[in-house]
């Protein structure tokens, strides 16, 4: 793989200006006029899926939140924010939550060699395998035990954002905004979409029973 000297980071941004002012003068004064995301996007900060590439999206479609191994922890004051901000002022109508396979803070979690900050971050992820031992002792290959515990990372990460405060007064007042888990899959490059159980969680509780899907 080939890597960017720094200044050529600088040198690209010039000419993404230039470029995008040709095609459309007015884009950047547009641009600074405001931002009406409809999605929320919380994913790895894995640098091998950069949203914005992976959706074809543009600048001003998305709101981004990113962490090791995408963590919703219920005391991450930083996540918090983004995800308060994100449903009650910008009012996204769609929040993401989006692990990968091949992801470096499950597989550390998993073989027990994360070292430093990173090991106290990816605890739950650790209790997960535990909670899941015997499906994951079924499989085949570590391979396979790996990305079936970044899907079910990702569909314990969405059923922590349902426990959370905001989503809490978002149901209050009526405000379901839809909530999504993805896998991407770096090796094909594509985003699978995970089956939530939203049944069983409008049996416990969690989101209200009148929450679209089943
Ligand atoms: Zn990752």
């Amino acid at each position: 793989m080939e890597y960017y000297d720094y200044s050529d980071l600088l040198d690209n941004n010039r000419r993404w200006v230039d470029e995008t002012l040709k095609r459309d003068p007015e884009y950047f004064a547009k641009l600074a006029e405001g931002q009406h995301p409809p999605f929320l996007y919380i994913g790895c900060s894995d640098s091998r899926k950069p949203l914005n590439t992976i959706t074809q999206t543009r600048p001003g479609e998305v709101f981004i939140h990113r962490n090791v191994a995408n963590q919703i922890s219920l005391t991450d004051m930083n996540l918090l924010s983004v995800l308060e901000f994100a449903i009650e002022s910008l009012k996204v109508k769609h929040v993401i939550v989006c692990g990968h396979y091949g992801c470096g803070g499950v597989t550390a979690a998993y073989r027990g060699t994360a070292t430093g900050l990173v090991e106290n971050w990816v605890t739950p992820i650790k209790d997960l395998a535990l909670v899941h031992k015997d499906e994951l002792n079924e499989l085949s290959t570590e391979e396979d035990r790996l990305n079936r515990l970044s899907e079910l990372n990702v569909l314990a990460q969405v059923r922590n954002l349902c426990k959370t405060s905001i989503l809490h007064r978002a149901f209050a007042r009526g405000d379901y905004p839809q909530l999504h888990g993805w896998i991407f899959a770096i090796r094909s490059g594509l985003i699978q979409e995970q089956q939530l159980p939203l049944g069983n969680w409008k049996e416990l509780g969690l989101i209200p029973k009148d929450y679209p899907g089943s």
